[in-house]
């Protein structure tokens, strides 16, 4: 059992705002990805559960018990990191063994642990090599095959597949899931890749500046962003957003105009996705040349600008054209997201 509980949690450093109450309980056995751009307080976050960095308001409790004071190895938690820290004198067995040794575990126990744990990442026929000899995948797993070997009751991992190109951060991130599903442990994960938190998180948190700007699974904050930065956020490509002004249930911004929508008069920020518009003869709400198109093997990309912003369209993959010719597109109003011009907090 391992349920987290953060409670108002901050960081400050001197003025500066690392984490601004945070508020949340994991639940047991819970995977929760922790998202949001370079800076805005998520590797602080972990480390404050870790035990690495002070809080300097707030309480962590673990099952109701509160460890702000306890050491991080009389934590219950087992980290892995973007960078794996192998030692590289010992070979894979001595590495996944180590954490057995330090926390004086019955030896007799450590075999069975340790090849336990190298199976499941699939490091059976490496088990003799040093580190210098595997592929960066590979080293990756090893440390996940380490955290896995303590049996820990939490996972926190910080970016453990930026290392990896494309291919392997897949496959890897696969093997986490898998591996997180099998074991049934609380896992904490920091990224600032939307597609590894779509793709892992039970819930994701998305962050910014220290704040917590949204907590939920990743359909709901999909399809309800909460702001006009988290929809910037979630989604490839990303949401597009247009500043322009409602009256009368129109917006209207740079020969734009969508008719039919719910809200008040005001300075708004329509957004819409690119798979939820389509490309039409003629009659669309917008109008414009084409910016640029990219094939996308069972789509084609369109993008037209409006104002300053990028505006795409996920056309079908038949889809010709070329760069300058006019394309209309129609905007299903029941698609659209409103935020206020001003906070960008959703209303609608
Ligand atoms: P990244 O994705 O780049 O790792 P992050 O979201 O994990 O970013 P943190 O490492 O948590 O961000 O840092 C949050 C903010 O706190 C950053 O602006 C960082 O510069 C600042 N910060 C981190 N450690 C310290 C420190 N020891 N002293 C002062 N400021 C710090």
């Amino acid at each position: 059992m391992a349920e987290i509980q953060l409670r108002n949690l901050s960081k400050r450093w001197g003025s500066f705002v690392g984490v601004h109450e945070f508020d949340l309980t994991i639940a047991d056995k819970e995977f929760l990805v922790l998202l949001g751009p370079s800076g805005c307080g998520k590797t602080t976050t972990m480390r404050m559960i870790a035990g690495l960095e002070d809080a300097t308001e707030g309480d962590i409790l673990v099952d109701g018990v509160r460890v702000n004071d306890l050491e991080p190895k009389d934590r219950d938690v087992a980290m892995v990191f973007q960078s794996y820290a192998l030692y590289p004198n010992m070979n894979v067995y001595e590495n996944i063994r180590f954490p057995l040794r330090v926390r004086g575990v019955d030896p007799k126990t450590h075999d069975e642990k340790v090849r336990r744990a190298s199976a499941m990442v699939e490091l059976d026929d490496f088990l003799h090599r040093k580190p210098a000899e595997l592929s960066g995948g590979q080293r990756q797993r090893v440390a996940l095959a380490r955290a896995v070997v303590r049996e820990p009751n939490v996972f926190l991992m910080d970016e453990p597949l930026s290392n990896l190109d494309a291919k392997l951060r897949v496959s890897t991130r696969a093997q986490i899931k898998n591996l997180s599903h099998e074991l049934a442990v609380t896992t904490i994960y920091v990224t600032h890749d939307q597609i590894e938190a779509m793709t892992l998180a039970d819930r994701v948190v998305i962050m910014k500046a220290g704040v917590v700007q949204q907590v939920g699974t990743p359909v709901d904050i999909y399809d309800h962003p909460a702001n006009a930065f988290v929809a910037s956020f979630i989604g490839n490509p990303a949401m597009n957003l247009m500043d322009g002004v409602i009256k009368g249930g129109a917006f209207t911004a740079n020969n734009v105009k969508i008719a039919g929508l719910d809200a008040a008069d005001g300075a708004v920020t329509l957004g819409f996705r690119a798979e939820d518009a389509r490309v039409v003869e003629s009659g669309g709400q917008i109008n414009a040349p084409i910016y640029t198109m990219e094939l996308l093997g069972d789509a084609t990309m369109v993008s037209v600008r409006i104002g300053g912003a990028l505006v795409s369209v996920k056309a079908d993959k038949n889809y010709r054209a070329e760069i300058d010719d006019v394309v209309s597109i129609e905007v299903p109003k029941e698609q659209c997201h409103l935020f206020e011009a001003e906070t960008g907090a959703r209303i609608g």
